[in-house]
């Protein structure tokens, strides 16, 4: 099989750019060691770079129409078991199950790196950040301004920059023209970069929940003040005086209140 007509609904803009494609592997600082899941390889042009690194490769597929021509791709890797191809939606697999069943020694440290679909980019984002198993690293490519607020380059924080910010290092590592995919999409996009991923900000789970908990709350009012925003969601605690021992204005901004600020409010709140 090969025709294959790209599919909207599944977020379906194949990469055709060698120098982006060089981009995205230099970004992963792979060694021929190392486990990467890939998300979704559509007809395989980031997996032939990612294969050539030497490194093992899990590749997951919701498309059912391009696994054949996948497997037909790859017949000598999947031989070796250089790549792995499964069928399956990135939503619903767990890499805790996954890299624990079948890569004990590399359970916690493998890399993820892909050309993600743009539609679930939050998603994909937040369980893989936040799981039990971590990705070491990210590095996905994805819409240019969402990465762009990801990485707060004018300093104003949100509630993506910090819920990836609490978890590792994100860069802005390379922009890519809309022209580098086919079918073209509408926006311009940039790889990503997530280093040093870990859950080493947090005292344990109820510090993280809380922290998520407390910035959703701080962010619920775009007009209003951090604190009147936060105040009703935590009645019987004195908001105010955790705020004061942050050194932050009652008239401050969610936006400008910073992570390490948000940790420690969310900690307090945590043991109270
Ligand atoms: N990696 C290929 C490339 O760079 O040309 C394709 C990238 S394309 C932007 C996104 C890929 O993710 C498609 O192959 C699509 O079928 C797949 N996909 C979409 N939703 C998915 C999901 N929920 N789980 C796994 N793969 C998915």
């Amino acid at each position: 099989m090969n025709f294959h007509t790209p599919k909207k609904s599944l977020g379906q803009n194949f990469l055709t750019s060698i120098p982006a494609r060089m981009k995205i592997i230099e970004a992963g600082d792979i060694v021929p060691t190392d486990t990467i899941l890939e998300i979704g390889p559509g007809k395989g042009f980031l997996t032939k770079g990612l294969l050539a690194s030497g490194a093992r490769i899990v590749a997951l597929e919701k498309d059912r129409d391009l696994l054949p021509l996948l497997s037909e791709t790859f017949s000598t890797e999947i031989a070796t078991q250089q790549l792995e191809l499964i069928k399956g939606d990135v939503l619903e697999f767990d890499p805790s199950v996954y890299f624990s069943t079948h890569y004990p020694l590399h359970a916690t440290r493998y890399k993820l790196i892909a050309n993600i679909p743009y539609y679930i980019t939050g998603a994909i984002l937040s369980r893989y950040l936040s799981s039990v198993t971590q990705p070491s690293c990210m590095v996905v490519l994805v819409q240019k301004e969402v990465a762009e607020r990801v990485c707060a380059r004018n300093n104003k924080e949100s509630l993506l920059s910090l819920s990836v910010k609490v978890y590792g290092e994100p860069k802005l590592y390379y922009k890519v023209s809309k022209g580098s995919f086919f079918p073209i999409p509408t926006v311009d996009s940039a790889v990503l970069q997530i280093k040093n991923i870990s859950k080493n900000n947090f005292a344990n789970q109820y510090h993280e929940a809380m922290f998520f908990k407390l910035i959703h709350a701080g962010f619920a009012h775009k007009r209003k003040f951090a604190l009147s925003n936060i105040k009703h969601v935590f009645p019987a605690v004195d908001i105010r005086l955790l705020f004061e021992k942050e050194s932050l204005s009652e008239k401050v901004r969610a936006e400008d209140v910073t992570l390490n600020a948000w940790l420690h409010i969310s900690l307090s709140l945590s043991t109270q």
